[in-house]
């Protein structure tokens, strides 16, 4: 069998199973399958596959089928400018938290090394594309998921942004060293209640711990606002991704703990997002 006869059969299986780009992610998965590029996959799809390349290969294609996401098959999403490392543990960074990494440069085009805090770092897709950005930054990073810290080092390598970053192994609440100019988090938001009828991919795959904001969805949320008016130094800017139904209670959140509200963004869906304000 050749490259393109086992991509076709493979795009066929995702296709029965109501899988929304078939032919795209298989594709994908023959490059993962193969160890090349998608190039590659098009340039030679005359050619032969190997047995345990195709074994491969219709493995993955088994797991698509059931609703694996694409990045947890390949261990990578792209973000921003660069490749990321994700893992089963990791939240898949979305395009709709590039919506903090643009805002963030617009407020620091004329800041030099300021120091930046990330509570629930994940992959570190916020705090690395922005230690990439702004060469002079330093960063610091929070996670309660040991492998969670792991592959944002990794990821922090790959960036070539290792030096300028510590990690810490924290739950919000306990974490208490340094004062920064500026704090970023995607915490989970999400209602618990909910939680299970998000799409199938993320409802069954990603990991609960960076998507459930508990009964009311504020829980984590809560913890984070409360954290950062304690870390944060005074005039220092603190960037946060909500819920779509969350702008106006979060504002209501952040004025408790002595924020000034400079605004709030929609992200691609036209969706309230992100919220951007300063410690007064
Ligand atoms: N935006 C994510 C989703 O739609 C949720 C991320 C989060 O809870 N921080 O699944």
């Amino acid at each position: 069998m050749n490259i393109n006869s086992a991509i076709i059969n493979g795009a066929k299986v995702l296709k029965d199973n109501s899988i929304s780009n078939p032919f795209l992610d298989s594709e994908i998965l023959m490059a993962k399958a193969i160890d090349k590029d998608r190039k590659y996959v098009l340039l030679n799809s005359k050619r032969p596959i190997d047995i345990d390349d195709l074994n491969i290969f219709q493995k993955l294609i088994k797991k698509r089928s059931l609703g694996k996401p694409i990045a947890y098959l390949t261990n990578k999403k792209f973000f921003w400018n660069s490749e990321f490392l994700v893992s089963n543990d990791t939240l898949i960074p979305r395009p709709d938290t590039e919506l903090i990494i643009e805002k963030v440069l617009e407020l620091t085009c004329h800041k030099k090394n300021i120091s930046i805090l990330e509570i629930g770092i994940g992959t570190g897709c916020i705090l690395l594309s922005i230690l990439k950005e702004r060469k002079t930054f330093y960063g610091t990073g929070i996670d309660i998921s040991k492998s969670c810290l792991n592959i944002s080092k990794l990821n922090a390598i790959k960036l070539k942004v290792g030096s300028k970053l510590k990690l810490y192994k924290s739950n919000v609440d306990k974490f208490t060293l340094g004062k920064y100019d500026l704090i970023v988090s995607n915490p989970p938001y999400i209602k618990k209640k909910i939680l299970k009828y998000l799409e199938k991919d993320v409802a069954k795959f990603e990991p609960k711990l960076a998507l459930d904001g508990g009964l009311d969805g504020l829980s984590a949320i809560r913890k984070v606002i409360k954290k950062s008016s304690e870390l944060i130094k005074k005039n220092g800017k603190f960037v946060l991704e909500i819920g779509f139904d969350q702008k106006n209670i979060v504002i209501s959140l952040l004025k408790k703990e002595g924020f000034y509200i400079n605004s709030a963004y929609k992200d691609l869906a036209n969706n309230d997002r992100c919220i951007v304000c300063t410690k007064i």
